[in-house]
């Protein structure tokens, strides 16, 4: 194996070289991403008209485009240092069994037991709602991820949680649930009887097995109709991606400390949290017009919002009661196709990414999921780590670039984000392992008809 004796396999940093600030990169766009507008008015909304929905402390930082640092709260430095930082790793057992002269490092976001990144999310946002003096907060989640780590929060900091899990999860995946109640969380299928948008969606299609945009809808409504109770997202929005700036500002500072460089940085993309925090830093450098990389945003062919989608205002939800964002979008009535199996199934993308796409700071690819299965099986072969699907996408990307690289002879540095683990996705490797698993990839057709019922305020 050609390790190099001068990098270490895994690096990691000590506790006194872990960030102390979260970066916040719109301060350093010229174009800064469009405000959120009212539902029903169209209007810019403020800090007043979200503070009902959301914590105050996260409306602030949710609408907060020139603060460039933004300290993290000891509390939650803390709290990171359970599970952080978490390891860069050289993979060179996977350079050495593609036998390409790329250099690929990995920044590994699973080994904590909710699974993923998410939890860096989790622990900011149940803090704030915690310091506000509020009793809980409700969520959505889907495959389950997000409602594990907020559930994890919670439990630590003695808040109540509350989430209500897509219908298909809740059934499929009955271990994700347990977990969820185990840190005493309260798990209810989407949609329910409990919130009148709930009843709605069911009496217009009974037997529906959910969706996230629905189970939003669900979970703000339920924060708006109990006192002491606020929503929190997972992903999507602009703090969410604050806070994963931890992932890029770790990975910078490891490379910085033995004079890495890399040439190009990939991330899954979902609702764009993981890859927004993983390249913070080095976009930073990008707009700030210190140095060049190329960033690649990897998204299912089923749902491929960034490279098929329209850059225009949407509803975040179903139920049309979450503000507007301006951001590619597949429609917020797009519901990816039910034999996609790899997660990243949201219909839009976080606004300051959808803005950095349209002005050309990074580049986006959509990949079909069997591939993504056969990166995620040769990853687990190779590097031991059983990957998350949705963190499979990033691998499928780093992969095909190394392969690239092996035909040019280019010794390219590569950078990507692995985001989870993958134990509780086993019924998506065996529908790959029969060989029943499909792509689905939606004709322009269907992608007109769900583009025809965009609001028109653009
Ligand atoms: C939620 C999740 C994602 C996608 O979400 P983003 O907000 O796009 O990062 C990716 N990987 C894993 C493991 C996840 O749990």
């Amino acid at each position: 194996m050609k390790h190099e004796t001068n990098i270490p396999y895994k690096i990691y940093l000590s506790e006194n070289e872990m960030p102390r600030n979260w970066y916040n990169v719109r301060a350093d766009m010229k174009e800064k991403p469009a405000p959120l507008l009212h539902p029903a008015t169209g209007v810019p909304m403020g800090y007043d008209d979200l503070r009902n929905v959301f914590c105050d402390e996260l409306v602030r930082q949710e609408l907060d485009d020139d603060t460039r640092e933004i300290p993290i709260p000891q509390a939650v430095l803390d709290f990171y240092k359970m599970y952080r930082p978490s390891p860069l790793v050289r993979a060179y057992c996977l350079e050495e069994t593609l036998q390409t002269p790329a250099k690929i490092y990995y920044k590994f976001e699973g080994n904590n037991t909710s699974g993923s990144h998410k939890l860096n999310s989790a622990i900011a946002q149940a803090y704030y709602a915690k310091q506000q003096g509020l009793t809980g907060v409700t969520t959505e989640t889907g495959a389950g991820q997000w409602g594990t780590a907020l559930s994890m929060a919670c439990a630590y900091l003695g808040l109540d949680c509350k989430v209500y899990m897509v219908k298909c999860s809740y059934e499929q995946k009955p271990f994700r649930r347990e977990v969820m109640r185990t840190y005493g969380a309260s798990v209810t299928p989407s949609p329910s009887m409990d919130t009148a948008v709930g009843r709605k969606i069911l009496s217009e299609h009974p037997g529906t097995t959910g969706s996230l945009g629905c189970a939003i809808s669900e979970a703000v409504e339920a924060a708006a109709s109990a006192p002491g109770y606020r929503y929190v997202l997972g992903s999507v929005l602009n703090q969410v991606l604050l806070h994963q700036s931890i992932i890029g500002l770790e990975a910078k500072a490891a490379l910085d400390k033995y004079g890495i460089i890399p040439d190009i940085i990939i991330g899954c993309a979902g609702g764009g949290s993981n890859l927004g925090g993983l390249i913070a830093p080095f976009m930073g450098e990008k707009l700030r017009g210190l140095r060049d990389y190329r960033i690649i945003a990897v998204e299912p062919a089923s749902c491929p919002s960034l490279t098929r989608g329209r850059f225009a205002y949407d509803f975040c939800d179903t139920g049309k009661v979450c503000p507007l964002a301006k951001m590619y979008t597949l429609g917020s009535g797009f519901i990816p196709s039910s034999s996609h199996s790899g997660g990243l199934r949201y219909h839009g993308m976080n606004s300051v990414l959808s803005q950095l796409y349209h002005d050309g700071y990074m580049e986006a690819i959509s990949v079909e999921q069997t591939k993504v299965f056969e990166a995620a099986e040769y990853f687990a072969r190779t590097e031991g780590i059983l990957p998350a699907p949705e963190s499979s996408h990033a691998i499928r990307a780093a992969i095909d670039e190394a392969l690239h690289c092996k035909e040019t002879g280019e010794d390219k540095t590569i950078v990507f984000g692995l985001t989870g683990t993958g134990y509780f996705d086993m019924a998506a490797y065996e529908k790959f392992h029969n060989g029943e698993m499909r792509d689905s990839i939606p004709t322009d057709e269907e992608l007109e008809r769900s583009f025809a019922l965009l609001p028109s305020l653009q």
